[in-house]
C-alpha cells in the first residue's frame, strides 16, 4: 500500500486519479473541500502508484520504502554510540 505523508497539501490531485477511489480525508475532519490531510485506505490501495506522480509536493510513499528508510536508523543510532 501507500501512504500520504505530512507534507500533504490536500490539493485532491489524488483523489483524481485513484482509480479505487481510497483516498479520504481524515476522520476528523471528513470535508473535502477543507480538509487539510488526506489518507489512503490500505486495505484497499492496489499499489498503482498515480497518486505518487499527481502529488504535487511528493507527500505519497510506498509502505514497503518507507520501512526500508526507517530500518536504516537501526544502524544510524547504533552508530552514534560506537567508540571509534
Ligand atoms: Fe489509489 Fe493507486 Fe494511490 Fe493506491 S497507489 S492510493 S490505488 S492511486
Amino acid at each position: 500500500a501507500y501512504v500520504i505523508g505530512p507534507a500533504c497539501v490536500a490539493d485532491y490531485s489524488c483523489v483524481e486519479v485513484c482509480p479505487a477511489d481510497c483516498i479520504r480525508p481524515r476522520p476528523d475532519d471528513p470535508d473535502f473541500d477543507t480538509a487539510e490531510q488526506l489518507y489512503i485506505d490500505p486495505t484497499m490501495c492496489i499499489d498503482c502508484e498515480a497518486c505518487v506522480s499527481a502529488c504535487p509536493v511528493g507527500a505519497v510513499h510506498s509502505q514497503a520504502r518507507l520501512t526500508q528508510i526507517l530500518s536504516d536508523y537501526i544502524e544510524i543510532n547504533a552508530s552514534y554510540f560506537r567508540a571509534d
